[in-house]
């Protein structure tokens, strides 16, 4: 049996931190998951608004495929580590993000994240409300420059194109055919991808956090914490393999 096992990384397997370059995997569910990567009947993916870089920086873990910036690029096993060995050189940002990262002027507290194809306005460190202010600011700017814009648990994310990690699960799945989906995810960007994985049959579900501390969907199932999603990990690595088929003949 195949299990694709796709999850987020922050708010799903990293707790939310103060800044982007501060989250961080515990060692121990980083071996949970290098044990279940290890597995041939599993295909673990990761989906992530993150870029590259900072998604293996998170779990480098070869074996898994990474779809960072939410889908907008995809790395089958082994292709993210040798895009990152290879000097990880993304093509330069087109002009309307250029415009938007010269006119953003975030107050202060606030911080730009460049990606490959996209930018981010991190607000975690400043006051609700003011928070607020810097996001909805950050994405009028964008939407003016015509660019796109996603919402997420403190964060705004600009692009040239609208990428989605439903898309990029369908077409990883499609590619897999397996008999076993699972998706986690903790922000409305996972929504989409979540309700799909759903209407396969598979399992999916929402983590549940102070900024989201109900399911933003009546069908999806939570998971209260992200310890609970640790936990959920834990009990699949302990899960023993198929056994030998057994012949009909
Ligand atoms: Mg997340």
């Amino acid at each position: 049996m195949t299990w694709l096992l796709a999850l987020d990384i922050d708010g799903t397997l990293a707790p939310i931190a103060e800044t982007p370059s501060d989250a961080r995997v515990p060692a121990e569910v980083l071996a949970d998951l290098r044990k279940l990567a290890a597995r041939p009947d599993v295909h673990l993916v990761f989906l992530t608004g993150r870029d590259g870089a900072a998604a293996y920086r998170l779990v480098p873990i070869p074996q898994a495929t990474f779809a960072p910036e939410h889908g907008a690029c995809i790395y089958a096993p082994g292709e993210l580590k040798a895009w990152l060995d290879e000097g990880g050189k993304a093509p330069p940002l087109g002009p309307a993000l250029l415009e938007w990262e010269k006119r953003c002027n975030p107050p202060e507290g606030a911080l730009i994240e460049r990606k490959t194809t996209s930018l981010a306005l991190h607000t975690r460190r400043l006051q609700p409300g003011d928070a607020t202010k810097a996001l909805e600011s950050a994405a009028t700017l964008a939407e003016s420059l015509g660019l796109a814009v996603l919402r997420g648990r403190g964060v705004v994310e600009v692009a040239e194109r609208l990428a989605s990690k439903r898309d990029a699960l369908e077409t990883i799945a499609a590619s897999i055919q397996p008999q076993r989906l699972s998706y986690i995810g903790d922000d409305t960007t996972d929504i989409d991808a979540l309700l799909w994985v759903q209407q396969q049959g598979g399992e999916a579900y929402f983590v549940l956090s102070p900024e989201r501390p109900t399911s933003p969907h009546p069908d999806l199932a939570t998971l209260a914490t992200i310890s609970e999603v640790w936990a959920w990990i834990g009990s699949h690595v302990q899960t023993s393999r198929a056994g030998p088929k057994i012949s009909s003949c």
